[in-house]
């Protein structure tokens, strides 16, 4: 692999995109409203954040949704085929909003765009798509939108380079709880996943970048932080001195912000150090995401995993030993090529090991310039059908026997919103990641409640208020 330093955004540079906010903000054609529509993970959800706080410092509300806006931005995400159609499907119904809004503009970024002649692809199967960009040009948004409003023809920016970009603005979704990226890109190259190539290489953001930001939370009043990163594991590789995330958990929970989560891991990252930060510290949520993909041997070498079912278990079983009762999740990948019955059947036999407390399930979609989408032996999706019906109906029962161990415990919820099923009660995360309702109101939202599980009814815990 080549190696490749990431290009760190500086302040002049950032200065420049300022500039170009005060430019748009003197032209009469510039849209006075926006709307963001997300795909993908919690990383694309933080992107959306920060171009909904740039196109607010350039004067713009966000519309109620995405028909009444003058702006539209599809932040899409290509890890799975549904996701990417699903972006594209949306984009071409705005083709008829267009007709009643000539003025709309269309964008789309994110990773989709990143994929090698995407960009191009797309703007000539889509001609009515005004301005597409990277990743890595995300923090350009003021200029690319400067361009589009001076010119008639579409703008494209699609760059190979591994940015970092510090101090952009931020619209947050909650107040209560806040995204923190650590790190961007991924050096793991696992045969069936697009991130390496559409996102980069791994980098990491400054320590002191991430203190400065999290206590800047926390004096806001912000209750949880999520850090966020492809691997959030090996954050630090490349930065100077000994910086490793358990470092990093270390100093945060040291600063008292009251819930600090994290996602995703890599189990062959996980170290002691880690888990050992973890047994002891106040703030840190006894939960862990630890994708295990497969629980065969060969199926994890064909995935380019580089662990073994064994050194999964082993840390599993280190964690549990260090953190009593952690709530455990995990991803699972279904009819990977060439996978047999009795392959699966033992990703079968680890979902029942282990215990999770959810699972999410997928069946193997080819991408495009991955490893694992030129491999014959691609399985028919009839069989993948069976096998993932088979696992969920196994998960839900382990799911439910997992739930049972909090049932008459102490929790404590931080509410995010008022249940589904009656306004009479509330519902928010424990911190054991499991969603748990209990009785209250909308004055509750935002704050965290303690609680006692009394029942599971659903697949969710009941509780009522301490
Ligand atoms: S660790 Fe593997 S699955 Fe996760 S983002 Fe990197 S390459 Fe993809």
């Amino acid at each position: 692999m080549a190696e490749r330093k990431p290009v760190i955004i500086t302040p002049e540079q950032l200065e420049e995109q300022r500039q170009y906010m005060q430019e748009i903000l003197c032209l009469p054609q510039r849209p006075k409203s926006y709307f963001v529509v997300t795909y993908g993970c919690q990383m694309n959800a933080h992107d959306s954040e920060i171009l909904a706080g740039m196109l607010r410092d350039m004067d713009m509300t966000e519309a109620p949704d995405r028909e009444q806006a003058d702006f539209v931005i599809f932040n899409t995400c290509c890890v799975r085929d549904n996701a990417e159609r699903r972006a594209l499907g949306n984009v071409t119904w705005l083709k008829e909003v267009r007709k009643r809004n000539p003025n709309l503009i269309i964008a789309v970024c994110g990773c989709m765009i990143q994929q090698p002649g995407m960009a191009e692809k797309i703007l000539k199967q889509y001609r009515f798509i005004d301005l597409a960009f990277g990743t890595s040009n995300l923090y350009k948004l003021p200029e690319l939108l400067c361009r589009t409003l001076n010119s008639d023809r579409a703008v494209v920016v699609v760059e190979d380079e591994d940015t970092i970009a510090e101090d952009l603005p931020v619209k947050r979704l909650r107040n209560d709880a806040a995204y923190i990226t650590i790190m961007y890109g991924c050096d793991n190259f696992c045969s069936y996943c697009i991130v390496p190539y559409v996102r980069g290489r791994e980098r990491s953001r400054e320590m002191e970048a991430i203190l400065a930001e999290a206590q800047q939370l926390k004096d806001s009043g912000v209750k949880e932080i999520m850090l966020l990163g492809q691997n959030v594991n090996s954050y630090g590789k490349g930065l100077e001195g000994h910086v490793t995330f358990a470092e990093l958990l270390r100093k945060l929970d040291k600063m008292g912000i009251p819930r600090i989560r994290f996602m995703t891991s890599h189990p062959k990252d996980l170290s002691d150090e880690l888990i050992e930060v973890m047994g002891k510290s106040k703030h840190i949520l006894p939960q862990f995401h630890l994708p295990v993909q497969a629980g065969n041997d060969e199926i994890l070498r064909q995935m380019n995993r580089r662990y073994t079912r064994e050194q999964y278990l082993n840390r599993v079983r280190t964690l549990r030993a260090a953190v009593p009762g952690i709530g455990l999740t995990t991803d699972i990948i279904v009819g990977f090529p060439g996978e047999t019955e009795e392959q699966f059947q033992d990703t079968m036999s680890l979902v029942k090991e282990v215990g999770y407390d959810s699972a999410f399930t997928f069946i193997y979609s080819p991408r495009t310039g991955t490893k694992a989408a030129a491999m014959e032996n691609q399985i028919p999706e009839d069989v993948a059908t069976d096998r993932i019906q088979r696992l969920i109906a196994l998960q839900d029962e382990c799911q439910k026997q997992a739930m049972g161990r909090f049932v008459g415990m102490e929790e404590e919820v931080l509410v995010e919103g008022l249940s589904r099923r009656s306004n009479t009660a509330v519902s928010g995360k424990g911190r054991h990641g499991v969603s748990i309702t209990l009785p209250g109101s909308e004055a509750d939202i935002g704050q965290i409640v303690r609680v006692r599980v009394t029942e599971i009814k659903n697949n969710t815990l009941m509780a009522e208020r301490i």
